[in-house]
């Protein structure tokens, strides 16, 4: 494919990745067209106006890119891990807070204006269907995010996670948590940016019950004096399914974003490796060998995270209580050096989209 110049390209989501991609095929002189099934940009409207959290190298991705996207994260200045009711300060260096909503302080509205500068034409409320998936011509991007429908058209392995979500306004920002607790084998978490709150406490592959959403509220106003009336049950599709999960092509259809498995397995990062992801695919319509090269740079860690999460991660994880009797023995500062240690040695043999910001050598 290498060496073809405009061409007609369809990008099926007007997500993170899906707009990255558009855009710098647009600038490359390609004719694209973004298919949408909502009534505008920025996402799923189940999830989204939220606000996430991720570890990043701002000014490696932005120029890996080709995009300037500084001016839509904003950096958390503080992150406290809770085992249970125990607190542990983590380090917050390299981690930002991202607005995902059609509003104009939202990443996809940065991403959207780049888009119609570059030409791109937007279609909304077209669903990627069934019907039409043998007639879409080889390069077509997919860019279809957490959605099981778009999974199960396209035949990809996934994990279905389940979690209690409350978004709002809110005046803080710099701040995040994460919190541990045997009622679920992921995480409850919440970050703040741009006068808006979002909370989620999530499971993978299980359901989480109401019992274990008061426990979660129980702990935010005993620890953190917070506390949200509105909470809605929701969930999504990750591709977590297997070691081998992340494809950039199926059936010469280019794979963008969390669809193509571009996320850290061990913490379910999605961020770094949507916006890394969007250029690949972008790449993959002219150059399908040199984008797969690229690709599995950005995966290569995948498979050995994934072991490690399921081999030996679980086995610690369910036992929550003696993860917080350790912490409690070794008091603040030694756990707190083991950590920032762990992260280290994480993000040192991780690469994007891994446990890390990321790394563009
Ligand atoms: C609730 C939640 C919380 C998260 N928290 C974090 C976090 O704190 N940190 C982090 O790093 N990552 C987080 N993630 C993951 C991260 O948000 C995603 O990995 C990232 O948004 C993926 O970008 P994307 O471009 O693949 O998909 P999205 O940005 O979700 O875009 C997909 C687009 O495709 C559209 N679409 C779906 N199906 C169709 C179809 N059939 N036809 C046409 N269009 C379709 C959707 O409406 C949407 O606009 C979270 C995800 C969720 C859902």
């Amino acid at each position: 494919m290498k060496g073809l110049r405009r061409k007609e390209v369809t990008v099926y989501g007007a997500g993170m990745s899906g707009l990255i991609a558009a855009y710098n095929l647009a600038r490359e002189g390609h004719d694209v067209l973004v298919r949408e099934r909502e009534t505008t940009f920025g996402g799923s409207s189940m999830f989204n106006p939220s606000t996430h959290v991720t570890p990043l190298d701002l000014e490696a991705t932005s120029a890996y890119i080709g995009i300037d996207v500084s001016p839509a994260f904003h950096a958390v200045e503080s992150i406290s891990l809770y085992l249970h009711d125990l607190r542990i300060p983590l380090p917050a260096a390299g981690s930002y807070a991202v607005e995902r909503s059609s509003r104009l302080s939202s990443l996809d509205a940065l991403l959207y204006e780049k888009c119609l500068g570059a030409e791109v034409e937007f279609e909304f409320e077209r669903d990627l269907v069934r019907d039409e998936l043998g007639d879409l011509p080889p390069g077509t991007i997919i860019a279809c995010g957490l959605n099981p429908e778009a999974y199960d058209l396209l035949g990809i392995p996934y994990i279905t996670w389940y979690g209690w979500m409350s978004r709002g306004e809110a005046d803080r920002s710099g701040y995040a948590w994460i919190w541990l607790d045997e009622c679920i084998n992921e995480y409850g978490y919440i970050s703040y940016c741009n006068g808006l709150y979002y909370d989620l406490v999530f499971s993978y592959g299980r359901e989480v019950d109401a019992e274990c959403l008061q426990r979660y509220r129980e702990f935010m106003r005993g620890a953190e004096d917070t506390d949200h009336a509105e909470w809605e049950y929701v969930s999504g599709a990750v591709p977590l399914a297997a070691p081998d999960n992340p494809r950039l092509l199926r059936d010469g259809l280019i794979m963008c974003g969390t669809i193509s498995g571009a996320m850290d397995p061990f913490m379910g990062f999605g961020i770094s490796g949507a916006l890394v992801s969007g250029k690949v695919a972008a790449m993959a319509v002219e150059d399908t060998t040199a984008a797969e090269e690229e690709f599995a740079r950005f995966t290569r860690n995948f498979a050995s995270v994934h072991r490690f999460k399921h081999e030996v991660w679980y086995g610690l994880r369910s036992r929550v209580d003696l993860l917080e009797e350790l912490a409690a023995v070794l008091g603040p500062q030694r756990s707190l050096r083991l950590i920032a240690e762990g992260i280290r040695k994480g993000r040192k043999g991780s690469a994007i989209p891994g446990f890390s910001p990321v790394s563009c050598s």
